[in-house]
């Protein structure tokens, strides 16, 4: 805490407001008014914020209209701006409710980052400017998911980053609580809008939600969680919409190892490649990723199984939207290995994963999963397994239903 927050014991609060809480000029308003109602109250007030809900998608749209492969230094030139209006728009309407604010954009801030366009990691954020704004007592509002290379392009962190840099930017200011209002009360077991009798998870440690962020609840950005975890920020996740108490991201305490499933998600869009009857021999694999490691290909699920005669089959999952660029690497690069027609590729598959810590300490949480799933008569494609997750890959068209089915199988729903 710095010096400012100790002498007035107040707190210094960096609030996240994403795209739905953003996503009229009423709600603007709106937040503006909770904004100042945390400043009134003695606090020293970061706001970060997204672009107004679908203002994202729209302006990627219009970039695809031009080009089905646009550079990703201008998509990024060009996605960055819906921010910078939701930043102007907020302070402004601070400043209307007779609140002292300004915006900053990232490269303002200096939030550095790689240069890594559409999916950069922040490296560094200088806290001078927004300390000096805070000491002169206004809210400062900056804007979410973008930030600058050490060149000066400006970068995007990834969908979903606006979340990051609120973490981050807590990180930076060591902020008393990094709060992440969104259009839910929380962090349930599953996704409330998916499964109705889905229930708000109190407090969950940063492990469980790495796992669940990563396997598809995109209620917090990955990244996020990881700064959480590696600066101690305390991270509560709650409603723009209400002053219920959120769901706290805390270390992992004692009392959550007696819950075996924390939460249940999936994920969608998954591909599947099988190359059939390859070489058994040491080095194979490394010589079928390297090419789409280069090629920046992220692979998943991985799994080999030995047929006969030195053969194996070698089967790995990747993004749907990756499969026709892995396709064409592995026929180029790795063409002396097996013939072209022999790799099968299937798309519509989805990762539905059930996450908790309490499965370090506790036996048969994969087999109530696979029956569960079987009593549903779903085939499952690939598994694969943590400490604290098992993954089950399988059609997409059935990803709810297992959902579903796995939320009540553990006695996730409420009152169960
Ligand atoms: P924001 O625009 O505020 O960043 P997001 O749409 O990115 O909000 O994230 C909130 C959404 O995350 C919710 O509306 C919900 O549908 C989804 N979600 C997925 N899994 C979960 C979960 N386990 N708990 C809460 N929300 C979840
Ligand atoms: N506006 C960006 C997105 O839609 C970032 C965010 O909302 O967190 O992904
Ligand atoms: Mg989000």
């Amino acid at each position: 805490m710095g010096a400012l927050s100790e002498s007035r014991r107040a707190l210094l609060l960096v609030q996240k407001y994403g795209g739905t809480s953003v996503g009229t000029v009423d709600r603007i308003r709106n937040v503006a008014r909770r904004c100042l109602a945390a400043r009134r109250a003695g606090n020293d007030v970061v706001v970060i914020v997204s672009a107004m809900s679908g203002e994202t998608n729209r302006l990627l749209g219009l970039a695809k209209q031009i080009s089905d492969l646009p550079d990703e230094r201008e998509l990024d030139v060009i996605a960055s701006t819906g921010e910078q209006v939701s930043v102007g728009l907020m302070a402004l309407a601070i400043q209307a409710e007779g609140g002292r604010a300004v915006s900053m954009l990232g490269h303002q801030v200096r939030i550095l980052t790689d240069s890594a366009f559409a999916r950069a990691r922040i490296q560094d954020i200088d806290a001078r400017a927004i300390t000096s704004a805070l000491g002169d007592g206004k809210i400062v509002v900056i804007a979410g998911f973008q930030g600058v290379d050490r060149a000066g392009n400006i970068t995007t962190l990834g969908r979903g980053g606006s979340d990051t840099s609120a973490v981050a930017v807590a990180a930076a200011l060591k902020a008393d609580a990094c709060e992440i209002f969104t259009d839910v009360d929380g962090v349930y077991t599953a996704d409330p809008n998916v499964v109705s009798g889905a229930r708000k998870i109190d407090r969950i440690s940063y492990e469980e939600m790495l796992e669940l962020a990563s396997l598809g609840a995109k209620v917090l950005q990955i990244r996020s969680v990881e700064f959480g975890m590696k600066y101690g920020v305390r991270i509560h996740v709650r409603s723009s919409f209400n002053d219920n108490e959120g769901t706290w991201v805390v270390p992992e305490e004692k009392a959550m190892e007696s819950v075996l499933v924390a939460g249940v998600t999936a994920t969608r869009d998954e591909a599947k490649i099988t190359l059939h009857a390859i070489p058994d021999r040491p080095g194979i694999q490394a010589e079928v990723f390297k090419p789409l490691a280069a090629a920046g290909i992220v692979v998943d699920v991985i799994v080999q199984a030995y047929i006969q005669d030195g053969r194996t089959n070698l089967t790995f999952t990747l993004a749907a939207s990756d499969l026709a660029r892995a396709r064409d690497v592995l026929v180029k690069h790795c063409a002396d290995l097996f013939d072209p027609d022999e790799i099968k590729t299937e798309t519509n598959l989805s990762k539905v994963s059930v996450v908790g810590v309490g499965m370090r300490s506790h036996a048969g949480v994969a087999l109530k999963m696979f029956e569960i799933l079987a009593r549903e008569n779903i085939h499952v494609h690939l598994i694969s397994t943590s400490e604290i997750k098992i993954s089950c890959v399988i059609d997409g068209k059935y990803a709810e239903l297992a959902v579903r089915a796995l939320h009540d199988g553990f006695g996730l729903a409420r009152g169960g």
